[in-house]
Parts: structure tokens; sequence; C-alpha cells
């Protein structure tokens, strides 16, 4: 049975009270912990850090209105992992296939950054989707510290798989980890990311799965 936080989740006090901010300020928002996309049925999950304020945590759907979702969905597009017309709204009609997108925290932090404690709290959540897809074999960490998050979740140290673009890891219970960047706007602006790097981390993942 899949445990998902409650919209009124109020484990991590800093958190609940930017939500309870942020309400006030644009009431028509989502403005709550934001829930998976996809099926639980999935081969492959994305996990991302955290709801953007002005993407997921208005629209009420990871990565979807900000401009890493622009990258993460037309590239999803591309492998065939995502089907329809991405238009920035949750209402869009677009489909995940086989994949499913998540977040390490599923409440939307000041600056982008939640604590370790807060990451600690919402845990459990992704343990709880983790091990009710029975499907997994593909988990793409969306930077460091997304990778960082689900190593923890999985009770594995990071030493023995450190962070690296494009880097695969076989992890003890058969799934396979893969890194890349963060596709967000900083790092394609500073040339840390580039479309073609963040195809080649998604390349390394499928390539990995076929011979899985
Ligand atoms: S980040 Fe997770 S644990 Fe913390 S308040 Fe939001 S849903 Fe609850």
């Amino acid at each position: 049975m899949l445990s998902e936080p409650i919209r009124e989740c109020a484990l991590c006090p800093r958190l609940t009270q930017y939500r309870a901010d942020n309400r006030r300020e644009q009431p028509s928002w989502h403005n709550a912990p934001v829930p998976s996309f996809g099926g639980l049925d999935a081969r492959i999950l994305v996990v991302g850090l955290a709801p953007g304020l002005k993407g997921a945590n208005r629209t009420g759907r990871p990565f979807t209105g900000d401009y890493a979702g622009d990258l993460l969905y037309s590239t999803l597009s591309r492998y065939g992992l995502a089907r329809g017309t991405y238009a920035a709204d949750a209402a869009d009609g677009f489909t995940m296939v086989d994949c499913r997108i998540t977040n390490a925290a599923r409440c939307a932090p000041p600056a982008n950054k939640p604590l370790p404690t807060e990451f600690a709290a919402c845990r459990p959540f992704l343990a709880a989707e983790i091990a009710a897809m029975s499907n997994l074999r593909g988990i793409f960490s969306l930077g460091r510290g997304s990778h960082d998050q689900v190593l923890s979740t999985l009770g594995l140290r990071k030493m023995a798989y450190p962070f690296g673009h494009g880097r695969v890891h076989h992890l003890p219970s058969g799934l396979i980890l893969t890194d890349s960047y963060h596709c967000s706007r900083y790092n394609t602006n500073t040339g840390r990311l580039t479309e073609a790097m963040f195809h080649q981390a998604m390349d390394c993942l499928l390539t990995a799965l076929t011979s899985y």
C-alpha cells in the first residue's frame, strides 16, 4: 500500500510555514505536497530534489511549468517515456509511459533548498514509493542531492556510489541508478549541462536497462 503525504502534512515546520505564506500570496496555486506523476507499474523512476516554487508548486505536477520541465519532458518524449503534447500545465493531457517522476522532498522549499531534516522527514514517502513499484528497474536521479537521497532511502553508503554525470550504479538489489546533473535553468545557462549531455545520461540508463 503506497503511503502518500496528506495535503496538510506538517512534518517539516519550515516548509509548512512557507506553504502557508504561499497560499496567502497565491491562493490559486497548488501550494501542497506535489504528488508523483506516472504509474506505479513503471520501470523507471525519475527523482528530483523538490518542487520548484513557480513550477510544480504552482501547477501541482512535478517539473511542470518551469524551465527544468521543458528539458525533462522533451527528453522523456524523445525516448518514448512520455506521450502527448507537454504544455506546462497539469491539465495538458500529457502522460508518462513506463516512467514515473517524483521528488525527494514533496514540498517547495525556500530558495529551492530543502534542509537535511526535511529530506529525512520526507524519506518514508520515497521509500514507500520505491517499495510499491514492483516493476521498478532503473532510477534516474537529477542532481547530486537527489542521488544522495536515493542512496539514503535505500540504506546505501554514498561513498560506495559516488555521484557522476552519466554514471551508472548497479545496486545490490538489482536496481540501476543513473545520475545526471539537474536539468535546472542555472545548470543549462552556465553550460554545466547541455541538452546533449542530458540525453547522454538518459542513454546510459536505457542502455543499462536493455542489458539488465
Ligand atoms: S516535505 Fe514531505 S515530510 Fe515535509 S511537510 Fe512536505 S510532504 Fe511532509
